[in-house]
């Protein structure tokens, strides 16, 4: 699209999550009139860390904000899969081959924090529950908890799992419960009984648990996170620190100690949920990013890069098209075939036979986990 057209371009943006607050950046990148609506009245994000892949910092660093997400995240060399009691299965380099920039491990609120503070002032508007939206074909209508409207040209759906753009305009099925919970805490390296030796992300698993360890050497702590199995579908369930060292049993007692130690107060416990995926995200004038589009479970850890990927590649398509309608076809062509793949993938959990599908011929065979 022409620049002159762009500028024109009144977008209105719902959810400030990482996808959303990606998707403003790069697309006031374009010289769009950009405007972000979340409901929360203060964000917040979940005391847990993530890994923010290659692609996501070359993206970071094509936006002029590399450095704002360096400072507060560490370089890691590789993601290790060990059994339950520690053997090695399997270890995958970062970055891949060819590539320059390291997977990064940050915490989440630093992640969202250090995004939004790259957002020019006033752009976000908290307080801001979406209840409606009017697809009109060459532009919408926005209606939020209290009455407020907003008319925009373009609508960008960044309002996560339970997507009220998704359900109102694309797909009415709901989350997808995959049998499991996530427990996730983040503490100090001094309390993690020596089991973080360096910056690489750990991942022991055993008899349907997965314990992560993700080290953030840059705030002397470490992200413990539990992914157990469990048919309680409740989605913030009542859980014990009883019914966690049950999920633990038969760990490197190291991981056990750590999960005994855990102050329950300080550890975020839900239900984990993806969708099945939507066929189509988009019409002339709405379109759908991250977890609205595309919620997948966290097992390859590629949700919120996934987001971000979605925002530089619905900005690429816009300048690319001739017009926002075909823009967001092509956004779609480019984004959904990768997304679906790895939604597929991702619910494929951590067996064996499913590390051998991800990482073919990579499983030493002398080193299969004893479980
Ligand atoms: C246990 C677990 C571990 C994970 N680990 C990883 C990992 O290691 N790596 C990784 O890449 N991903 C991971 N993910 C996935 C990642 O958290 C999500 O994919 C990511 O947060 C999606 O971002 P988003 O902006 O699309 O949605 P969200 O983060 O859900 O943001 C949506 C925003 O929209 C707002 N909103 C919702 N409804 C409305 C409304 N009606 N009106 C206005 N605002 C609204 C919300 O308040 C929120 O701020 C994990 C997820 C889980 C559950």
């Amino acid at each position: 699209m022409q620049l002159s057209d762009l500028k024109n371009l009144k977008i209105a943006i719902v959810g400030a999550g990482y996808g959303g607050a990606a998707a403003a950046k790069a697309l006031s990148l374009l010289g769009a009139d950009v405007n972000v609506y979340e409901q929360a009245n203060r964000i917040r994000e979940v005391g847990a860390g993530i890994g923010l892949r290659p692609a996501t910092m070359n993206r970071f660093r094509q936006w002029g904000i590399f450095d704002a997400i360096a400072k507060v995240s560490s370089p890691s060399e590789y993601f290790e899969i060990l059994t339950a009691t520690g053997d090695p299965i399997m270890k995958e380099t970062w970055p891949a081959d060819g590539e320059q920039t390291h997977t990064h491990l940050i915490h989440r609120g630093d992640f969202i924090d250090a995004l939004l503070s790259v957002l020019p002032e006033g752009m976000v508007h908290l307080g801001h529950k979406l209840e409606t939206v009017q697809d009109k074909g060459d532009g919408s209508v926005l209606t939020f908890a209290g009455g407020k409207t907003v008319e925009a040209d373009l609508v960008v759906g960044a309002d996560g799992i339970k997507s009220v753009v998704r359900r109102q305009l694309f797909s009415d099925k709901g989350p997808v419960f995959s049998g499991e919970h996530a427990y996730r805490a983040v503490i100090s390296v001094d309390d993690a009984h020596g089991m973080v030796v360096d910056d690489n992300l750990r991942m022991y698993i055993g008899r349907g648990t997965k314990i992560y360890l993700l080290p953030l050497r840059h705030r002397g702590q470490v992200s413990f996170d539990i992914t157990a199995l469990c048919p309680d579908a409740t989605w913030n369930p009542q859980v014990t620190k009883d019914d966690m060292l049950k999920t633990v049993d038969g760990f490197d007692e190291r991981l056990v100690s750590i999960t005994r130690g855990l102050d329950m107060d300080a550890v975020n416990i839900r239900a984990v949920y993806d969708i099945d995926p939507v066929d189509t995200w988009h019409s002339d004038s709405v379109v759908l990013v991250g977890d609205a589009a595309h919620s997948m479970l966290h097992h390859q850890g590629q949700g919120a890069n996934s987001a971000i990927e979605d925002a530089g590649a619905l900005a690429d398509a816009l300048r690319e098209a001739d017009s926002v309608k075909e823009g967001l076809a092509l956004y779609q062509a480019t984004r959904k075939p990768v997304t679906d793949e790895l939604q597929r993938i991702s619910r494929q959990g951590w067996s064996e036979d499913e590390i051998d599908e991800v990482f073919p011929g990579q499983k030493p065979a002398a080193a299969a986990p004893k479980e």
